[in-house]
């Protein structure tokens, strides 16, 4: 698989990796941040991206090997799926931190397949399974309570906010000192200028709920996995809330909007 990554901000680079059989239909990215004690890992891609993850990161100039931590935003493989393979390859003298929702922590550790609801009506059940674990000696894994994580907060200058929905465990990460949220899958461009929810939940409600409070957060930069990226900031006043009727498209889809982009 090819290199492929984009400085999406001063200290934020973004790796594409493949997804959906193998190809690149539904855009999922890889977030590193650069931080003045070492890089820190935002999700790892599905399976088969280690190898082009770390090769990003070095033709970016920065060091692998530098990688202190990596917080994942929850358990589905296209997120954990190259976990294994990267703190593997690394082979670090000290261990990794791992960052997990406490609810998601043991869908992770099962290695077991679960169903997905896929749109708001229908709910269709997807068969997802979770990444392959890494060997105990090189990750420890630390899990988030669900009303954030004060190590995390300390050591990183990063705050976990529990963001669940998505599935039970889901959590947002927001990299205080720059304003950047890495908000996983609990918020997501649908288009360039359009913030609102991914169709696929564990509990559609709660999902709601927590977009919602993302999208009033105070944050300058918005990293979502999936879809769209954008490299500009979107502070509050420059969010215009969704009101009236939605499209045919948006209403089939069951697509759940929050803000344009002005
Ligand atoms: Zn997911
Ligand atoms: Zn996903």
């Amino acid at each position: 698989m090819e290199i492929n990554f984009t400085w999406v901000s001063e200290t934020v680079l973004a790796i594409k990796t493949d997804f959906l059989f193998k190809t690149r239909l539904l855009p999922t990215h890889v977030f590193v941040l650069k931080t003045d004690t070492g890089l820190i890992l935002f999700d790892t891609g599905s399976p088969g991206n280690g190898d082009m993850i770390l090769k990003s990161i070095k033709a970016a100039g920065l060091e692998p090997k530098t990688i202190k931590a990596i917080c994942l935003s929850h358990w589905h493989s296209d997120h954990t799926g190259s976990l294994a393979e990267i703190t593997e390859r690394l082979c670090l003298d000290q261990n990794l931190d791992i960052f997990i929702g406490q609810a998601d922590l043991p869908l992770l550790m099962d290695q077991r397949s679960l169903l997905l609801r896929f749109h708001p009506f229908l709910k269709l059940p997807v068969p997802h399974s979770p990444g392959r674990l890494p060997n105990s000696l090189s990750a420890r894994f630390f899990p988030l309570n669900p009303t954030g994580c004060e190590i995390l907060h300390h050591k990183y200058s990063i705050k976990a906010i529990a963001t669940p929905g998505h599935t039970p465990g889901h959590t947002a990460y927001l990299h205080q000192k720059t304003g950047s949220l890495f908000s996983g899958c609990a918020l997501s461009l649908l288009t360039p200028n359009l913030v609102g929810l991914v169709p696929i939940f564990h509990n559609r409600t709660e999902q709601i709920r927590s977009g919602e409070y993302l999208a009033g957060m105070n944050f300058r930069y918005l990293f979502p996995v999936h879809m769209f990226l954008r490299f500009d900031e979107i502070p509050l006043e420059r969010r215009r809330p969704i009101s009236g009727k939605k499209g045919l498209v948006s209403k089939l889809m069951g697509d759940h909007l929050f803000f344009h982009i002005s």
